[in-house]
């Protein structure tokens, strides 16, 4: 008997959008809320919760990015659900200006803010919820003859959560497994962070606790083999991004306006803000590692003296 249902509207492109209801005999919790725009998605979403006849006693949050968190407080004020997240997130979560400031603006002098901008995410964050109950992967949620427990798979993001629904051996994924395809880089903001998330995923499939992974945006993945492919081409993509960052700096300096341009059109990929952040953080850890300096806004490629 399944305990999971997947709700879904398109978001742009072949990309969608979902929310998912994970439910026992007890309670149900809510993974997700999209935002705002696609209330007629969580409605149906609680028009199961309602015919199933358990109350919707949590939403959890894979992380705070505004397309999973802008309608908590809505679901909320419809269902008392209490709210549980990353405790990595709560601020973003909390606090739509900062969401907004620090996701889209975090460097105003290479992205400044536009209406553009607020459109696509400060408009979708709808009256921000407040956290009840901060996680950090571990965690049991025992619905009544399912049990659910949180995983960090942080990377993407700042304080990420995958949740395992245990007898199914499915795991219910935010943005963990970045999107690839899409217009922009779906992007990270950890390189180191997000590599163990991909040994993390790796692991939960190669001991046989996961044979299904479901997400926000990708079409649902059956079989190990399938979910083995998808972590590899995601560990292919970040040392792709490396090598690159790495070329690119090691007979000039550059800077990170440069580099942001050279890598974004050499991946086909729209220069925009969420690329932006992720290049310059890995760029910090090469520099963090040794493998880079940073000297005057030149990032430069350091070679190992032999
Ligand atoms: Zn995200």
């Amino acid at each position: 008997m399944t305990h999971l249902a997947g709700f879904e509207r398109p978001l742009s492109g072949n990309t969608m959008l979902r929310v998912h209801v994970i439910y026992g005999d007890r309670y149900a919790l809510m993974v997700d809320t999209a935002m705002r725009g696609y209330e007629a998605l969580v409605q149906e979403a609680l028009e199961l919760v309602k015919k199933l006849d358990v109350p919707l006693a949590f939403i959890v949050n894979t992380h705070a990015h505004h397309d999973h968190i802008g309608l908590n407080r809505w679901v909320q004020q419809r269902t008392g659900a209490r709210l549980a997240a990353h405790e990595a997130g709560c601020r973003w979560i909390e606090d739509a200006d900062v969401n907004y400031r620090e996701f889209v603006l975090g460097f105003p002098q290479l992205v400044s803010d536009s209406p553009a901008l607020r459109r696509e995410v400060r408009e979708t964050l709808g009256e921000p919820g407040k956290v009840d109950l901060g996680l950090s992967g571990g965690e049991r949620f025992h619905l009544g003859g399912v049990d659910v427990e949180t995983v960090d798979v942080s990377g993407h993001m700042f304080g990420e959560l995958a949740l395992l629904v245990q007898q199914e051996r499915t795991l219910v994924l935010g943005d963990a497994l970045i999107g690839l395809d899409m217009p922009m880089f779906h992007g990270y903001v950890s390189a180191r962070r997000y590599r163990k998330t991909l040994n993390t995923l790796r692991d939960l499939v190669m001991t046989g606790r996961v044979t299904r992974v479901v997400s926000a945006h990708l079409p649902p993945l059956e079989g190990e083999a399938a979910i083995l492919a998808a972590i590899e081409a995601r560990a292919a993509h970040v040392d792709r991004i490396e090598a690159f960052l790495l070329d690119v700096t090691a007979f000039a300096p550059r800077t990170l306006k440069d580099i942001w341009t050279m890598l974004s059109e050499a991946m086909g990929k729209e220069p925009e803000f969420r690329g932006l952040t992720m290049i310059a953080n890995h760029l910090h850890e090469l520099c963090d590692q040794g493998r880079m300096k940073l000297h005057q806004g030149l990032y430069q490629r350091v070679f190992e003296s032999s």
